[in-house]
């Protein structure tokens, strides 16, 4: 066997001349068994990096401090072939563990601007910051429908309707990926999680999900579908078992469906050591050699963290479960991706320009642009715009007001998920009370009171990891509701014209193994939601939670209500300038929100045919439904319009409906355009969301706007599992939300 000395002649897999696959023929012919099996494993470059490189010879690692990037580079230097590592990372709203990055709103905030073109950028201009600093691979974008608003990672979603959020990843997509690989400022995107993983037991993260291939077919996978036809380059799966199969050793999934119907030819990476829960945690396995055995025989390309998949795969080979050729396939995938990107010639390591690349003040301006197109507008009793002129007292209230990290919601600096850093410089972020008092210039009195506490934490009783060594969530324990705080907070709310409650969730309540039981409010906020309704001063109550949460009765009677998702580092900024009235609100909401937890699930397609439409004792009806979102200004639907109501599979409807602007202020209307089949063959949601345009109007102003809908969209999935447009009568559903109420609705006819 050569040795690394040796290799001083320009061997085939080293000429960058010869075409990818006859170096990756050549690279894979000299690599052994080890090296191949190390080749398919990602791990943690928290833990013994020489280990990995040199021990393990693993082709990937996850979770890299800076420094660590180099190092991991000196060391496969030092490796017989030198095959280039990809370092992989959770950019997921931006590059979310690297100090002074830009942190955009969640996925799910960024979602409410409907705008695919604003994710695509800020996705290209995260591959930007992520590629300078050495990284190859970001996990993300979350593909994941938004089914029950108890799961903890909903905020990663980009909500509850599959259309939208097929239109969004694949703009994400797009922008991470940039003009292909050699761009050295393209990064790979990750579709995730391959597929089914959010329709979770009781909000419960990773529990069997009680999902049928048809149902898959419905709603699960369409997006998927999309990015996979588009070029994804990688896949990541979730973490669920469907059927009793876990989704790692799924075959008709991965093989039948993805690589087969797809035609994906992308790289199928596991999550986090699904390969060992299978052993430990799933027990469908009874042992890493059998487990390792099943996850190649399935398909999988890379195995992330489960560092017995090298031992356990050596061993399958010696016990005959595995074929010495079982790893090619996969290794050729991984190596393709290195070779494209041309990690050989230069395993793009950190920039020495990181300063001019990394948290520039151009992305602060499209975090900026973001964060305001994030922001939902849900009640307006004409309180706001707060007049910019007038002298004005606001006080700020509420623990959120000015908490920087929290504001940056899950995978941020301050999550919790990277050991390295604790948080970014606060410098950076502008708090609501910050955008606040930057807004109010001179002419507002601006006071703060916290006036509650959300939460502090106990042990688990469990213990404090779990068997993989990974940590347990400790148990929250929710504040009592303070007098004094709220006294205090009352005070100032008393001397004040305005109030601005900012309540919400907190890190503690959001992301992996972190589901809630209640959709409420934790700690005293309720308390000072109350007391602050009861002084009646004008409210404006601002939630910046993570997903839809459930606030309590009083808010009835609040002036104003907002969510804010979790908006980045320009949240605060964004949100004093929508309540100023120096921006206009235009976010839309991507998901339902609950009037009560028992209300789950809410989205709004959900199949027809239930006995009666609302409970005994509260109705079905959500607080706020997918699509809402107020502007300052009127807006009215009027003359839709088919020009051909009879038409065939291949043709496209053409519709045009009239939006006026009736108000005083410009708008930039979301103009949503649904579809409802009448009678189908087996049941079928009411309506679905198959389109949308935004339009901008001044006040007064009025669009004839065109609609295109190809009929070939017009489908359901049937009893046997496939997408068919079924003749007979439809309704084409136009206006500012789902909800009935507000649409408009035009009849046509599919003609078999
Ligand atoms: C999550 C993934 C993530 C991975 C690496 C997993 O626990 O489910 O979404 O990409 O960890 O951090």
């Amino acid at each position: 066997m050569t040795n690394v000395e040796t290799l001083t002649e320009i061997l085939p897999y080293q000429d960058a001349a010869l075409p990818i696959p006859e170096r990756v023929a050549d690279l894979l012919g000299r690599m052994t068994i080890e090296e191949k099996v190390g080749q398919m494993l990602q791990l943690d470059a928290r833990e013994d990096l020489d280990d990995h490189v040199l021990g393990k010879h693993v082709g990937s690692i996850l979770h890299t401090a800076p420094e660590r990037i180099v190092r991991a580079n000196e060391l496969t230097a030092q490796t017989r072939l030198r095959i280039p590592l990809l370092v992989a990372e959770d950019c997921i709203h931006g590059h979310s563990f690297w100090e002074g990055a830009t942190i955009y709103p969640t996925q799910l905030g960024m979602a409410a601007s409907w705008d695919a073109d604003l994710l695509e950028r800020v996705a290209r201009a995260t591959a930007v910051e992520v590629s300078a600093t050495g990284v190859h691979w970001t996990f993300s974008p979350v593909l994941c429908i938004a089914r029950d608003l108890r799961w903890g990672r909903v905020n990663e979603t980009f909500g509850e309707d599959p259309f939208l959020i097929g239109e969004l990843a694949s703009a994400m997509v797009r922008g991470y990926q940039g003009k292909g690989l050699t761009d050295p400022t393209a990064i790979l995107a990750t579709a995730k999680h391959f597929a089914g993983y959010s329709e979770t037991q009781g909000g419960r993260d990773a529990s069997e999900a009680d999902i049928s291939r048809r149902k898959l077919r419905s709603w699960f996978l369409p997006p998927f579908e999309r990015v996979a036809r588009e070029g994804c380059r990688t896949f990541m799966l979730g973490y669920q078992s469907m059927d009793g199969v876990p989704i790692t050793v799924n075959d008709w999934l991965l093989s039948e469906v993805l690589r087969g119907e797809w035609g994906y030819t992308g790289t199928l990476i596991t999550d986090w050591d699904n390969v060992g829960r299978m052993v430990w945690e799933q027990k469908v396995q009874p042992d890493h050699t059998h487990a390792a055995a099943a996850a190649v025989k399935a398909g999988n390309d890379m195995v992330m963290t489960t560092p017995g998949f090298f031992e356990g795969a050596l061993d399958a080979v010696q016990r005959g479960l595995l074929d010495e050729g079982a790893f090619d396939a996969a290794v050729a995938r991984i190596l393709t991706l290195k070779f494209e990107l041309g990690l050989f010639e230069d395993p793009r390591l950190p920039s020495a320009e990181l300063d001019t690349l990394v948290g520039t003040a151009a992305h602060a301006e499209l975090n900026l642009e973001a964060a305001r197109r994030s922001i939902v507008l849900l009640e307006n009793d004409g309180v706001l715009p707060l007049s910019a002129t007038h002298p004005t007292r606001v006080t700020v209230v509420g623990p959120l007001a000015d908490d920087a990290q929290t504001q940056l919601g899950d995978w941020a600096g301050g999550s919790g998920q990277a050991g390295w850093l604790d948080g970014q410089p606060r410098e950076m972020i502008t708090t609501i009370l910050d955008g606040i008092r930057q807004v109010a210039g001179g002419d507002w009195t601006v006071t703060h009171a916290q006036g509650a506490e959300i939460l502090t934490q106990a042990p688990n009783p469990e213990g404090s990891h779990f068997p993989d060594g990974q940590p347990r969530p400790p148990v929250i324990v929710a504040a009592a509701a303070d007098e004094q705080l709220i006294a205090a907070a009352v005070a100032d709310a008393e001397q004040a014209d305005v109030v601005v409650a900012v309540v919400g969730d907190r890190i503690e309540l959001v992301g992996e193994g972190r589901s809630t039981a209640t959709l409420e409010l934790v700690g005293g906020q309720n308390a000072l939601i109350d007391a602050l309704i009861a002084t009646g001063k004008p409210v404006v109550v601002v939630l910046l939670a993570s997903k839809p949460l459930v606030l309590p009765a009083s808010v009835d009677k609040a002036a104003a209500v907002i969510w804010a998702a979790n908006p980045g580092m320009q949240g605060g900024r964004a949100l004093a300038e929508i309540i100023s009235g120096a921006v206009e609100p235009s976010g839309r909401l991507p998901i339902s929100f609950a009037r009560h937890v028992g209300q789950q699930p809410t989205y709004y397609n959900q199949l027809r045919g239930q006995h009666g439409d609302r409970y005994a004792d509260l109705t079905q009806s959500p607080a706020w439904a997918f699509g809402e979102g107020r502007s300052y200004t009127t807006v009215e639907y009027g003359d839709l319009e088919i020009e051909e109501t009879a038409l065939a599979a291949s043709d496209t409807i053409v519709a045009h409906v009239t939006v006026l602007n009736t108000g005083a202020r410009p708008v930039r209307e979301t103009v949503q355009v649904y579809v409802r089949d009448a009678v189908t063959s087996v049941s079928w949601t009411d309506k679905e969301l198959k389109a949308y345009q935004q339009v901008q109007l001044a006040p007064g102003e009025s669009a004839r706007v065109r609609l295109e809908l190809p009929v070939a969209d017009c489908t359901i999935v049937d009893a046997a599992g496939h997408r068919v447009v079924e003749a007979g009568e439809f309704e084409l559903l136009v206006g500012p939300s789902s909800r009935d109420e507000v649409l408009l609705a035009a009849r046509f006819v599919v003609e078999s």
